[in-house]
């Protein structure tokens, strides 16, 4: 299953946040270590988001991350105090194309799935049911993620950030059999993330805050996060609790 990482602290590169450590999410794309049996390497595709005065912007594309030479080129040359980003293993049936990659981004916020909705797309239909159909004729690629981030997104207009979430899990774990749902989510400012059977790390350096689903270095800092956990961040501050 694929790999994401999240950013908040000191403005830094978009690049140098992609390809940081020996164990960067550009390396996790082809040597990850802890798959949890869920796929091998994470080689169909990659994307990056990061936030500037504006709003969100975003790169994207279905290579894999180490043959893009605008990791360096161009990411290496923005800078941003928030950044998330994934590296994409597609779930078998689904396809690999760009607008299947995350971040899935609308302006204000940046999301990323790793995992899988088992039984997609039958076990989202209720769920979609409740979206307007303008936004769920907007869905960016025939996925299960980019199904989540409409749905997301439609909860989003009625609860903050953290119960959207949480009611997204509880929702999607009621119709889907053992869905692998670790989600990440930003803002700008703040990170939420969940862990449901599959990895997650957190370090916390006082003035920035990373979010990855491998540590990216051997800093004995990082937290190894537990399975169903819910994780809320900011530089110097770091909340996990139960997921359910
Ligand atoms: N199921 C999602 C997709 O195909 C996420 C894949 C993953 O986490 N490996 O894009």
């Amino acid at each position: 299953m694929c790999r994401h990482l999240g950013y908040l602290g000191p403005a830094r590169s978009v690049g140098d946040v992609l390809t940081g450590g020996p164990n960067s999410l550009r390396v996790q794309s082809w040597a990850p270590k802890d798959m949890r049996g869920g796929g091998t390497i994470n080689a169909d595709g990659f994307g990056a988001a990061w936030w500037t005065p504006d709003g969100v912007a975003d790169y994207r594309n279905a290579m894999p991350i180490w043959s893009d030479p605008a990791v360096e080129t161009v990411l290496g040359g923005i800078e941003s105090t928030a950044v998330v980003a994934a590296v994409r293993s597609a779930t078998v049936g689904m396809p690999v194309e760009r607008s299947a990659c995350a971040p899935f981004t609308d302006g204000t916020w940046a999301f990323s799935h790793n995992g899988v909705v088992f039984g997609w797309p039958d076990a989202l239909a209720d769920l979609a049911a409740d979206v307007p159909p303008t936004a769920l004729l907007r869905l960016q690629a025939p996925t299960d993620s980019a199904a989540l981030w409409v749905i997301l997104q439609h909860l989003l207009r009625d609860f903050e950030p953290e119960k959207a979430l949480r009611e997204l899990v509880s929702r999607v774990r009621s119709t889907s059999p053992n869905p692998r749902l670790n989600l990440l989510l930003g803002d700008g400012t703040t990170l939420y993330a969940t862990t449901l059977y599959h990895s997650l790390a957190v370090l916390d350096t006082g003035d920035s805050v990373t979010v990855a689903s491998e540590p990216l270095d051997d800093n004995s800092r990082w937290r190894l996060v537990d399975d169903k956990k819910f994780v809320r961040v900011r530089p110097g501050r770091v909340d996990i609790t139960d997921l359910e």
